[in-house]
């Protein structure tokens, strides 16, 4: 029986205070729907994407000049090397080059260095220029006879001595294998030579082996 009236207490209960329940009912739904719109509004809120896209500083490459090096450098190449003609078309060595050892002058009668290689050849042979250059010099002295001195550029020069009468003048232009002059005993300090060219090479003001430009001997 206490069972009983138990139950009817609470049934009292409920039917004496139904609107208050209901009033907490409604407020405690209200609340749980705040609670979730809240939840999710600041969800969404978070999960917004950020439209702005960082690192958008791309720059036009139409704007970007490349170094523009052509024509700036020059070209460095290794030059030709050097290769003269024989001076005398034809002609045959009769005297060595010999800065580092002395021959023996049978018109000085004494043995002596030689600046040059001397060169004969048939009667009237021509002398020719070894290398295109410029005629720097036309001149005589008794010791060298006519000298012609052709200026090739670089500092390189050739020097033709104990020549007749030269065909070429100063501040002519020549090409190799251009006639200079007829070998011959012009150059008195070589004269019991017989006809000749006495054939030097000047690199910057400084006497030089003619092997290095010819290609006869081995010197
Ligand atoms: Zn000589």
């Amino acid at each position: 029986m206490k069972g009983k009236a138990n139950t009817q207490k609470v049934k009292a209960f409920f039917k004496k205070n139904i609107y208050y329940i209901v009033m907490v009912v409604c407020i405690l739904a209200i609340a749980a729907m705040i609670t979730v719109a809240v939840v999710l509004g600041g969800k969404s809120s978070v999960e917004t994407p950020d439209t702005t896209i960082p690192g958008d500083v791309t720059e036009d490459p139409g704007t970007v000049t490349p170094p523009d090096d052509s024509g700036d450098t020059p070209v460095v190449t290794d030059p030709e090397p050097i290769v003269f003609t024989l001076p005398v078309s034809g002609g045959t060595m009769i005297k060595d080059y010999a800065m580092d050892s002395l021959v023996w002058s049978s018109t000085l009668k004494q043995y002596r260095v030689h600046s040059g290689i001397d060169f004969a050849g048939a009667e009237g042979a021509m002398a020719v220029a070894a290398y295109e250059g410029v005629v720097s010099d036309v001149s005589y002295d008794a010791l060298n006879g006519n000298v012609v001195t052709i200026d090739h550029g670089d500092g390189l020069v050739t020097v033709y001595g104990s020549l007749d009468t030269p065909v070429v003048s100063e501040g002519q232009t020549v090409a190799a294998g251009e006639s200079l002059g007829a070998i011959s005993t012009s150059a008195t300090n070589e004269m019991s030579d017989g006809s000749h060219l006495h054939f030097e090479v000047k690199l910057n003001n400084e006497i030089v082996s003619p092997y290095d430009y010819l290609t006869i001997g081995d010197k």
